[in-house]
């Protein structure tokens, strides 16, 4: 049996998503060209821009679609950052946004032991370095522990004293479960990725409000409004737009049943280790992630005999060498390197059954035991 607990790294395509993707596929005309094919291909694009908006709750002209998540985070940061040079974001954002603020020398604001950014800290630092900042970038929901961040408080002290600068939320792991369109109410700047929600991977958009001035990095055609030059991913797109409208029509349904399945896994991990507890359970979490820590393990040994018994999941954030560091995001919890060297991301989906979570407790249970025998640990 198999049992795939790794949605945050990426889900299976949604039905509905592949057939627009084939079915764009099959047209064969360039939209910026101006004959009969390239205004199908154009007509089809401008469809799929008015879609994705209108469940962002923005305007089809603010949407901007770029090769994913990394792409929409790293032009929100630097597409900001010209004349006032400061970038300030969360110390647990992803790397697409964490590098991207490294880069420009900016400021990272750190978080509580629960996870979520600390308001006083970034206050602090909004205080000190006021109209110098150009983009304060705060996430939606963390990739490793799901907690969600309280980006309405963000947004109030960032207009107070940085009134020059953009606001940006990754929320590439929010949609099915968030209500993306009213978390980032008033936000400049919103990334998405396709591949997170059912659609494919290598797409995603960022929503660029109209009176933002952001700075393309892409220079070129002068596509995507002159701020993602480049010929648009068309099937991708289309593919993207059907997957957001599935994951907002059914994200009622689909908290419900992702909430319960996330329950019963916590549920049936207490059970076997009483004393363990999952990171960011006190903070308010998306209902999809559950992440902890086995001080004294290894993530890469568990992961191995998870993957031999069919169980997929993950140590926090993949990256392309599948090199394992201990997770910033953990760090920046206050856990130590031992803990956060221990810790495991089980993340379910909405194709995630009872079965599979049935299947992944005894696995990880069977698995943390035999490990901690080994090394003369006791759980719980
Ligand atoms: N931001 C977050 C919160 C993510 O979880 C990810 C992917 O894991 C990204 C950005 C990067 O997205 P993409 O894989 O589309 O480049």
């Amino acid at each position: 049996m198999e049992a795939y607990l790794d949605n945050a790294a990426t889900t299976p395509i949604n039905p509905a998503a592949l057939e627009a993707q084939i079915q764009a596929s099959q047209i064969i005309g360039n939209p910026s060209g101006s004959h009969r094919a390239a205004r199908a291909a154009k007509e089809l694009l401008e469809m799929s821009r008015e879609r994705v908006g209108l469940r962002l709750g923005v305007g089809a002209s603010e949407v901007i679609f770029t090769s994913g998540g990394t792409e929409s985070d790293n032009l929100a940061i630097f597409g900001s950052i010209r004349d006032s040079p400061v970038a300030l974001s969360s110390a647990i954002e992803h790397h697409a946004v964490l590098d991207a603020v490294r880069a420009s020398k900016g400021r990272l604001v750190g978080v509580s032991s629960s996870g979520a950014i600390d308001l006083n800290q970034l206050e602090d630092e909004l205080k000190d370095w006021g109209d110098s900042v150009g983009v304060v970038s705060v996430m939606m929901a963390n990739n490793e522990t799901g907690v969600v961040q309280p980006l309405s408080e963000v947004l109030k002290l960032a207009r107070k004293y940085s009134p020059r600068a953009l606001c940006h939320t990754d929320a590439v792991q929010a949609p099915s479960y968030l209500d993306v369109a009213e978390l980032a109410r008033g936000f400049d700047l919103v990334s998405i990725s396709g591949h997170k929600f059912g659609g494919p991977k290598g797409v995603g958009a960022l929503v660029v409000k109209k009176s933002s001035g952001l700075r393309a990095m892409l220079h070129g055609g002068g596509q995507e409004f002159e701020l993602r030059s480049g010929t648009p991913n068309l099937g991708g797109i289309a593919a993207m737009a059907a997957a957001l409208d599935e994951a907002e029509t059914n994200r009622e349904g689909n908290v419900r049943r992702v909430e319960g399945l996330t329950q019963m896994l916590r549920r049936g991990l207490s059970d076997r280790f009483p004393a363990l507890k999952p990171n960011g359970m006190e903070s308010p979490q998306m209902c999809s992630i559950t992440n902890y820590c086995f001080a004294g393990l290894n993530s890469e040994e568990i992961l191995f005999k998870l993957d031999s018994a069919g169980v997929y999941a993950s140590a926090g954030s993949s990256c392309a060498s599948g090199a394992l560091n201990p997770s910033h995001v953990l760090l920046a919890m206050g856990r130590s390197k031992l803990e956060a060297a221990g810790s495991l991301r089980l993340s379910i989906g909405v194709t995630t059954t009872e079965e599979d979570v049935e299947y992944a407790i005894c696995v990880v249970g069977d698995v943390i035991d035999e490990l901690a025998a080994k090394k003369g640990i006791a759980w719980g």
